[in-house]
């Protein structure tokens, strides 16, 4: 487990932080982390970026949680009084594990008794392992009783997976990123992966240096365009008129590959017919790019021997999310770039298990391995599997679970009580204060985090739980690559693994689970708790697609990349070779049409705000905020204006700007940007005290259920200096 070295030990595990899924060398002394190199793993081969180099000193924060908290009686739920600062012993006290947890089952029980499973709720991570994301979902929906449980997916790839799944009948990525040195064209559509995927943005650059040809759209100037052969500064909101004329111009000047189509897609027919209205003469001065411009690109990838396309948050995060991704799709489908070395689509995944957690089911519509909980045959085999009978409720998703527990207190439907393990709603989730009011109102909050994040805030009982150094499980990176990684030193004070603490909750609520006890290894060594043991079970969950990598075979190779089916199966980095997994066996073609942002610029609030991620901070900063270095390299929030704009604004570098929306509003410092659009505000949303999601409007897309954070009307002031 640790290699030799000159005094600190040194642990391999996984980068806590981006999809990329790199591997690290972690050199640690007694219980303290002293440093971290890049390893030898099959994403980075010991490439890492500034997040994974620096950001690991937060696992020692005195922040940490010890001990769980129970809330005072009559303590005020405030969501205003969410504020870094503020004494937990005013809200809190202290308890032990048998009373926290006691508490904890107590509530669920009774809601469950007095109101019915569906008023319960859980929100899993995907900063988690595949096991923990296993193992909540087993107990939202065989402890509580329903599918409302769901993670941070549905905020970043879910029209992505409604698109892929409805298309290509599979929602993962067709080809791993380090591909893109087979491919000779690189498309880059509304993702950022200089900053949010570091060392995938290397593969890429590299693949430039070598000759192929870098097509970078966004509507923000990113430092990936540096290397671009052309860079496509597209109006915000107009990528479906973007992609609509690219696929005009393939079926228009015969670029289509008529053998893969006619061989492997259906649907071409209606799709050609939807085109028609779509030239790039029509669809320039919608999306600001040149007519000759859009049709030198489609001709570009049509005529590549091999291109690829990577897509982050700026295509999904649109009420037309999945409409977006259909149109990928199609480009790929025309064109046949798909099911060969170099080739595919790949949707760039957030964090470090988002795959695999949507893989373990933690999403409300799927059991593990997207099977389907409408299908009465799929609940029938999971309530047999897991000796309990399954709801045949449909589960509610992020936003509609938080709207649902703001709903009349007669509503038989109003959650009331949730589980939340790792997230952070109370920042991560569009309009705030509505999110924050939902969260205040439950009846009963659990909450088991390794800070008293924004949303433990609000929380009735405080569970202390591990952070990523603290556990041994495996994570699946945006590759469907399957990797183990291993605990590195043990939680502080009271603090628990992750596992430990379901499966204490699992207890209370009834549930006869015995991971521990079949573990061939003692519960408390080294943070196993069952985890292969849950691993085999879960495997058994999944078997077409991670059937063929046991546990003794993820210790002996370190990771495997999945479909792969039987022990001597080595692993399928690029699928779809011979045929898509869609009861056709072809690529179904959907036709997308034009349709607006739900909030569009207007004589009130005439600007567009964009919200990310920046290098150096991870989503809500929970954990970068608390890291030492990052911290110190962008210690606070700023709104990002250009030039033009900020002197239209009387603005100067750092002075405050108000950012107002019909939701909120924020006041921070403004940094000058001539990389952002004229007309657009760029916030990251990692800064409690400038919360960008308090702006951001929580409108759906209807079949990802995906909210548009990406997108909404704000009107900007100079804030005058006192
Ligand atoms: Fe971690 Fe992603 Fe950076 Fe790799 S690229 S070191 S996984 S944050």
């Amino acid at each position: 487990r640790a290699a030799a070295g000159t005094g600190a030990r040194r642990v391999d595990t996984l980068c806590p932080y981006c999809g990329v899924g790199c591997r690290i060398r972690v050199a640690v002394e007694g219980e303290t982390i002293v440093a971290v190199e890049g390893a030898m793993g099959p994403a980075n081969e010991g490439r890492l970026c500034v997040k994974g180099r620096f950001g690991w000193d937060y696992a020692h924060s005195p922040e940490r949680l010890t001990r769980p908290l129970i809330r005072k009686p009559g303590a005020p739920k405030d969501p205003a009084a969410i504020r870094r600062g503020l004494d937990w012993r005013e809200v809190f006290r202290e308890a032990s594990w048998d009373e926290a947890l006691d508490l904890a089952a107590a509530g669920f029980l009774r809601l469950r008794a007095q109101h019915g499973p569906q008023t319960l709720a859980g929100f899993g991570s995907a900063k988690g392992t595949n096991e923990e994301a296993y193992l909540f979902q087993k107990l939202v929906r065989t402890g509580f009783g329903t599918h409302n449980v769901d993670h941070c997916t549905r905020l970043c790839h879910a029209s992505s997976v409604a698109a892929l799944l409805e298309g290509l009948g599979s929602g993962a990525v067709s080809n791993p990123v380090r591909d893109v040195a087979h491919a000779d064209f690189i498309l880059v559509i509304g993702a950022n992966p200089a900053s949010n995927h570091p060392v995938a943005a290397t593969w890429i650059k590299n693949a430039v240096a070598r000759g192929a040809r870098l097509v970078v759209a966004d509507p923000r100037h990113t430092d990936l365009a540096l290397h671009a052969w052309r860079e496509l500064r597209f109006k915000p909101d107009t990528d479906l008129a973007l992609l609509n004329a690219l696929l005009h111009v393939i079926v228009t000047e015969g670029l289509v590959n008529e053998s893969f189509v006619r061989a492997r897609t259906e649907g071409y027919e209606a799709l050609v017919e939807h085109l028609r209205d779509y030239s790039p003469e029509r669809m320039a001065p919608l999306c600001g790019i040149a007519a000759d411009t859009l049709r030198e690109v489609a001709r570009a990838y049509a005529s590549a021997q091999a291109a690829m396309i990577f897509w982050g948050m700026g295509i999904t995060q649109h009420v037309h999310g999945t409409d977006n991704v259909r149109c990928l799709i199609a480009l790929a489908a025309l064109t046949g770039h798909i099911g060969r070395p170099g080739t595919g689509l790949h949707p760039l995944r957030g964090q470090n298990n988002v795959q695999g957690a949507s893989d373990a089911g933690l999403i409300p519509m799927m059991l593990p391995n997207y099977q389907r909980v409408a299908d009465p045959e799929v609940r029938d085999w999971f309530s047999r599997f897991w000796g309990v009978p399954l709801s045949d409720v449909p589960g509610l998703t992020v936003v509609e679970i938080l709207n649902a527990a703001l709903a009349a207190e007669a509503d038989p439907q109003r959650i009331r009580g949730m589980l939340i393990m790792g997230e952070n709603p109370a920042m991560s989730d569009p309009d705030l204060a509505h999110a924050r009011a939902a969260l205040a109102r439950l009846e009963h909050l659990v909450v088991q985090d390794a800070f008293l994040t924004e949303t433990a805030w609000l929380a009735d009982v405080v569970l202390p739980a591990s952070t990523w150094f603290e556990k041994t499980g495996t994570a699946t990176n945006t590759d469907r690559t399957v990797q183990l990684g291993r605990q590195v030193r043990t939680p502080p004070g009271e603090a628990r693994a992750d596992l430990w603490i379901l499966q204490r909750v699992a207890e209370r609520l009834g549930l006869q689970w015995d991971y521990e006890k079949k573990s061939n290894t003692a519960p408390d060594d080294a943070g196993y708790y069952g985890v292969e043991r849950i691993y085999e079970e879960m495997r058994q969950t999944m078997a077409a697609a991670i059937g063929g990598i046991s546990w003794a075979r993820l210790e002996q190779e370190g990771s495997v990349t999945y479909p792969c089916v039987s022990a001597d199966d080595p692993g399928q980095p690029v699928v779809f070779r011979e045929r898509f997994p869609t009861p056709s066996g072809r690529l179904k073609l959907v036709p997308a049409a034009l349709s607006p942002a739900a909030e569009r610029p207007d004589a009130d609030y005439p600007y567009v705000l964009i919200t990310g991620r920046q290098l150096e901070h991870w989503h809500t900063g929970a954990m970068t905020r608390r890291s030492a270095v990052l911290d110190a390299l962008e210690p606070g929030p700023t709104a990002s204006l250009c030039g033009a704009d900020m002197a239209a604004l009387g603005l100067v570098p750092g002075e405050r700007v108000s950012v107002r929306s019909r939701r909120g509003e924020i006041q921070l410092p403004v940094r000058q940007d001539d990389g952002t659009p004229r007309g657009a505000v760029f916030i990251p949303f990692a800064y409690v005290e400038a919360a960008a999601n308090l702006l951001t409007n929580p409108a759906l897309d209807p079949l990802g259920k995906i909210p548009e954070v990406k997108y909404c009307a704000v009107q900007l002031s100079r804030v005058p200096s006192r």
